[in-house]
């Protein structure tokens, strides 16, 4: 059995409390939500935090307010099952409530949230694997490690963002708000992300993210195809998220998002630009698909094939482009 490593946990009751928290706690603190994602990787020792603020109890982080209209806010504690299941967001930003309903199981969805979820640490086949497994093999550059035993000779870490979310959110043009004690910021969710698998995110170690905003629909429809192994629960090998604002049956606009192809969610905007002002035929479907899918470079860090992930990949744009014509 793997234990947890010891921790003291804090509770704060308000945002305010929370951010005064982590700023007086520093580096020694890392924020858990559902704990869904934290709480294995602590027991495999890829996190040891000596103290843990928890934003279970924080009333702000749990509600969606809006309307289709004037766009939807969603705190970052609100769950998994929460997201999947509401009307707005089933009806107006689909995309959003697949992804949310095709994270994991359904006990992990009543616990994890969108917050944890958009701040997943990266995954690599031979980093989330236990502390004595790590070990065996001399650990890898992101974990206690130096060398990336993926790419031997490369400076950098390629763990792969895995997170369901991230992609749509990008699609979907969403912001986040990040709290600390030294005010608040707006950022696109896209800015969230870096290519690095060590340092994934740009959000700094005091701030904390109270909520994401989506605009308004305007027009805009959405889709999210995923795949994995298991269709009952597993991370995705591809997440394809495509957003698309249409008139007439022409397109006014287009967003393609790819998930778990590299480590942040890597958008086609040069593939995404070509069906502007076209109506979505199968002909400019494959072209869109097929240029769309060149920005997805695997590497041999995740499930299946690196050979049968790059031939799926158009086909799943193929297909989430065709699901929306
Ligand atoms: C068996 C299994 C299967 C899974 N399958 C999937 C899957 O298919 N797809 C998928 O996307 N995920 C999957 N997950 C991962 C996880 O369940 C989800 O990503 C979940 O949404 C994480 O949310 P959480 O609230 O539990 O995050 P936590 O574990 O609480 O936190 C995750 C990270 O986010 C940070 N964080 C949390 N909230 C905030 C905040 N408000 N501001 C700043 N940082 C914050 C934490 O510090 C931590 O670093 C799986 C996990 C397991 C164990
Ligand atoms: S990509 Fe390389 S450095 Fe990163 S987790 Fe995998 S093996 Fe480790």
């Amino acid at each position: 059995m793997l234990r947890l490593p010891p921790f003291q946990y804090r509770a704060p009751h308000s945002l305010a409390e929370a951010a005064h928290m982590l700023s007086q706690e520093g580096e020694r603190a890392m924020l858990v939500a559902g704990g869904t994602d934290l709480f294995p990787n602590m027991k495999r020792r890829q996190f040891t935090p000596p103290v843990l603020i928890g934003l279970r109890g924080i009333p702000s982080l749990k509600s969606i307010d809006g309307s289709a209209e004037q766009g939807l806010r969603i705190g970052s504690g609100v769950t998994l099952t929460s997201l999947a299941e509401h009307p707005l967001i089933l009806g107006h930003y689909p995309a959003l409530a697949t992804a949310a309903g095709s994270v994991s199981t359904p006990q992990l969805r009543n616990v994890g949230t969108i917050g944890g979820n958009l701040f997943l640490d990266t995954r690599c086949n031979y980093y989330n694997q236990t502390e004595f497994w790590r070990q065996s093999i001399g650990y890898c550059m992101k974990k206690d490690g130096d060398v990336c035993l993926v790419a031997p000779g490369s400076p950098r870490c390629w763990a792969i963002s895995s997170a369901d979310t991230a992609p749509v959110l990008v699609s979907l043009n969403a912001q986040a708000r990040l709290v600390s004690v030294r005010g608040e910021r707006l950022v696109a969710v896209r800015k969230l992300f870096r290519d690095d698998g060590m340092y994934p995110y740009t959000r700094a170690s005091d701030e904390i993210l109270s909520e994401i905003i989506l605009p308004p629909v305007d027009g805009w429809r959405s889709v999210y195809l995923k795949l994995r192994r298991r269709g009952s629960f597993d991370f995705p090998i591809l997440g394809v998220a495509v957003a698309l604002c249409t008139a007439d049956g022409t397109v006014k606009d287009a967003r393609i998002t790819l998930g778990a192809v590299a480590s942040y969610p890597v958008e086609a905007t040069e593939a995404a630009a070509l069906l502007v002002g076209q109506r979505l035929t199968p002909e400019i479907i494959h072209e869109v698909a097929t240029l769309a899918a060149k920005r997805a470079k695997p590497l041999d860090n995740a499930d299946l094939t690196i050979n049968y992930r790059k031939q799926v990949t158009p086909i799943y744009i193929r297909r989430a482009l065709s699901s929306l014509a």
